[in-house]
């Protein structure tokens, strides 16, 4: 396929801007060396990687402002994981899931278990949201916080319907990139590839007083629970700092710098701010355009993490892609399944602001050449 060739003074000084997995800032590459001599390679039942599990949960508490009561459980096997144990360990008898693209959609497939009644799905079109509504007889409210497969997020706001029933949200791609408050959810839940510029393979889940008392109540139930997927083993196994089964340890230490980056910085309110200054310069942009327009329509949808870009029919977003690849500027594909004339573009935490606007001048001058 013919590309454009990139003068140097455009390119961003780092071309990743993948939704997932996403740029992993050098610094932290080389804590994984320095730091992980010590660790990589070493048992996680010792107290060099339990403290660094500690590390993490307490981190993670930080950024999020956990309240009272709450804490970080972790386990194996990223959000997908989750979704399949929240069907064995957290849904009583109901969810309510919110769907509006892919992962949204996954967590209610998830909730479809033969011993759970089929959930009550709401669905919108892709580049637009549902909103949850309280129903008799439902326990879990679930949708994602920032839908990655379309670039909408969502406000989080408790959903007050049968005494006891639970907020759930997937932060898998907004974890420490968008401001909330986690008191209005029971369980806030994430793998750290995305946002928090990680590695995959692990599921980190904030849990409210209420989640406990339910985690623990279904587990004493005579449900049938694999242990791979219970997630009381891993409320138990996260207060002794450790997993049922082996973690990653990369992904550990990659994820425990790159909280500790966002705490020095400023926390949530500092990274916030950050991932609006690129995003905000990508929807100025697509408005300002000719030929581009933001996908999602109402801009209090808009995801401050994931700018999803439409192009009209003089331009092929394929080609454009495909030629900023060529530069060295990846996995700017829109979502495989979506199926549109579209750009797809990370504005995570670790990606410099300035990076964002050198690859908009990249696009620029890339669709005035192709
Ligand atoms: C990527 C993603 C997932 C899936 O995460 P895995 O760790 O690959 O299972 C789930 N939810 C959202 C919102 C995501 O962006």
């Amino acid at each position: 396929m013919p590309h454009v060739e990139l003068p140097r003074d455009l390119l961003p000084a780092d071309g990743r801007f993948g939704c997932g997995p996403s740029k992993i800032r050098g610094a932290q590459l080389e804590a994984l060396v320095t730091r992980g001599a010590t660790i990589l390679g070493t048992s996680h039942r010792q107290a060099p990687v339990k403290s660094l599990v500690g590390s993490v949960r307490s981190r993670l508490a930080d950024l999020l402002r956990l309240p009272d009561g709450y804490e970080v459980i972790a386990g194996d096997g990223g959000s997908t994981a989750f979704w399949d144990a929240a069907a064995f360990g957290l849904i009583e008898r109901r969810a309510q899931n919110l769907v509006f693209g892919e992962f949204g959609g996954k967590f209610a497939g998830a909730a479809k278990a033969p011993w759970l009644q089929a959930p009550d799905v709401r669905k919108a079109e892709p580049g637009t949201r549902s909103s949850a509504e309280p129903v008799a007889g439902v326990d879990v409210y679930a949708w994602p916080h920032n839908e990655t497969s379309t670039g909408v997020a969502t406000p989080i706001t408790r959903v007050h319907g049968d005494e006891g029933a639970l907020t759930v949200i997937d932060g898998t791609s907004a974890a420490g990139g968008i401001d909330f408050d986690v008191a209005e959810a029971d369980v806030y839940y994430f793998a750290p590839q995305k946002n928090l510029g990680s590695d995959g393979g692990l599921w980190f889940a904030a849990v409210s007083p209420a989640a406990i008392e339910r985690i623990e109540r279904i587990a004493a139930s005579d449900r049938y629970i694999p242990e791979f997927l219970s997630l009381k083993n891993a409320l138990d196994n996260s207060r002794l700092q450790q997993t049922l089964n082996t973690p990653a340890l990369t992904t550990l230490l990659l994820l425990d710098d790159q909280l500790g980056w966002i705490l020095e910085n400023g926390g949530l309110t500092w990274a916030n701010a950050r991932t609006r200054e690129s995003s905000d310069a990508l929807y100025a942009w697509a408005e300002a355009s000719d030929v581009a327009t933001p996908f999602v329509a109402d801009p209090a949808d808009r995801s401050p993490v994931v700018v999803t870009i439409d192009f009209d029919e003089r331009v092929d977003a394929a080609a454009v892609a495909a030629s900023l690849r060529a530069n060295g500027i990846v996995d700017t594909e829109p979502y495989r399944k979506l199926g549109r004339n579209q750009l797809r573009i990370a504005t995570f935490v670790s990606i410099e602001p300035d990076d964002v606007r050198q690859l908009i001048r990249s696009i620029d001058y890339t669709i005035e050449r192709l």
